[in-house]
């Protein structure tokens, strides 16, 4: 850079310039002195600009293919949305811009639609991720026994739940009850039924859970669960296998949290900003966290309750996620939040049906959004590692691996509903084609990845030897 700036200056062509006090020269001869001291490469802009690119393409994303991560719901998230989130309108704001009635006019209305699509009398906005969401229905059922003079210490949950389910539990201070599955995958009644006693606040059920597997016996779970006093806590993270179709508020659930950052056009992951709105029924909405949104006379306010559990994140939660929310349910209708989960239940069964014949499916029933396969029985020594490092050679993202903990060797595989036939049934071919390399040539699968830019790593050295600092020899 110094080189061609010192060139130019002479006037290299012959053309002699004037000497210009132009500010961005100061700027310059800094990032000189910057340069001098970290002793970086002498290198032109093209080759650092064409070394960037050719490192972004090496990234895999939800625009690049397909992404089957069960429990994560990687789908496409329509463009427009983000459109409609970075409209001035919205960006300009100030969090500290006293009553801004744009921005708190969708915020209530997004919070009475996400009411009418789960059942629920009221929902706050502030949680930042589901786990948050989940901390926060948590604390509101401990406001809530509080407020009654009742201790009540134990939440249950079965093994099938979320792995966020038992921290959160622990998190608030309550003790874990861990319940296990049925042969169906479902909640065991019996053991239920056992362990439900007056120390119990609540039960806390991921719905569909961690197997993809929808709760049959919900009712009589949540009659038993109320009989006893206590409260139905359900995870909905992954509301897209349900919309349209159940209303967790009509099967007696109490509390819930949704992810706007999976079913509702925020794209998971990637550490960019998310939200767990939490839904309770009448009797918690004084618990919520303060303040809520409320419509007095045209004007929209804010409103705190004196048995708040108070606020749980800073000004509002995560404004943009609520407008690509509000913008997404509101383009798709009823109607269209229906074939969400119509689409997302028929993909996820469409590919279970195709694979089961090839690898061992321990729950074999009707699945939601996700279902989950096993490495038991493979020959060769192969184990779900394995498979997963081999997708990578045929340019398929991994599925999720070793969760849950309940199955051996775990595959966990969400197509989610945007997914097309031709994408579902390019992953059905490869992974039968996997399926026979596991016999005929099993080196292929064990030593893979091969074609990729790094090969297998050591993933036991990087995390027990993690060490991030460049050092120039
Ligand atoms: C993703 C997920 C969570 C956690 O959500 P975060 O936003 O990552 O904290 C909780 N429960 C279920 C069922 C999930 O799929």
């Amino acid at each position: 850079m110094k080189l061609i700036f010192e060139k130019s200056r002479e006037g290299r062509c012959g053309v002699s310039l004037p000497e210009l006090d132009v500010p961005l020269r100061k700027g310059l001869l800094d990032s000189e002195l910057v340069r001098d001291e970290l002793d970086l490469p002498e290198v032109s802009e093209v080759d650092v600009i064409r070394h960037y690119t050719k490192l972004s393409c090496r990234n895999f994303g939800v625009d690049s293919g397909f992404y089957p991560l069960g429990s994560c719901t990687m789908k496409y998230n329509p463009k427009v949305n983000e459109d409609v989130s970075r409209y001035s309108g919205f960006i300009d704001c100030h969090p500290l811009q006293p009553y801004n009635q744009g921005c708190l006019k969708l915020m209530y209305h997004l919070e009475k639609m996400l009411c009418e699509i789960c059942g629920m009398d009221a929902f706050t906005l502030q949680p930042a991720a589901g786990a948050h969401g989940e901390l926060t229905g948590l604390m509101i059922i401990k406001a809530y026994f509080s407020d009654k003079g009742e201790i009540r210490s134990k939440i249950i949950t079965p093994d099938s739940s979320h792995g966020t389910n038992p921290a959160s539990i622990s998190m608030c201070g309550f003790e874990t009850v861990q319940i296990n599955s049925d042969d169906k995958g479902q909640v065991d009644i019996g053991e239920l039924k056992e362990v439900l006693d007056s120390n119990v606040a609540a039960v806390m059920l991921t719905i569909p859970n961690t197997l993809g597997i929808f709760e049959e016996d919900i009712l009589e779970i949540t009659r038993l669960v109320h009989d006893n006093g206590s409260l139905v806590y359900m995870d909905g993270a992954n509301m897209n296998a349900l919309l349209g179709y159940v209303k967790p508020g009509d099967m007696g659930v109490d509390v819930m949290h949704l992810n706007l950052h999976k079913t509702f056009s925020t794209p998971h992951g990637g550490g960019g900003p998310g939200a767990g709105p939490v839904g309770v029924k009448r009797d918690l909405s004084k618990f919520l966290p303060n303040p809520s949104i409320v419509l007095n006379d045209d004007i929209y306010e804010f409103s705190n309750s004196s048995k708040s559990i108070g606020k749980v994140r800073a000004f509002y939660g995560s404004f943009g996620v609520m407008v690509k929310a509000f913008s997404y349910i509101r383009a798709l209708g009823s109607e269209g939040l229906r074939k969400v989960s119509e689409n997302a239940v028929l993909n996820a069964n469409y590919l279970k049906e195709r694979l089961k014949g090839d690898y061992n499916l321990p729950y074999d029933s009707l699945c939601k959004h996700e279902f989950v396969l096993s490495d038991e029985g493979l020959p060769n020594g192969v184990a779900t590692l394995d498979i997963a490092k081999r997708l990578l050679d045929y340019g398929i993202h991994p599925m999720t691996v070793y969760f849950p903990l309940i199955v051996k060797g775990a595959m966990m595989i969400e197509p989610n509903e945007t997914e097309s036939k031709e994408t579902l049934d390019n992953f059905v071919d490869v992974m039968k084609k996997i399926r026979v390399e596991i016999d005929n040539n099993p080196s292929l699968v064990l030593e893979a990845p091969s074609n990729t830019v790094v090969k297998r790593l050591d993933a036991v050295k990087a995390a027990r030897e993690l060490n991030l600092t460049y050092k120039r020899e």
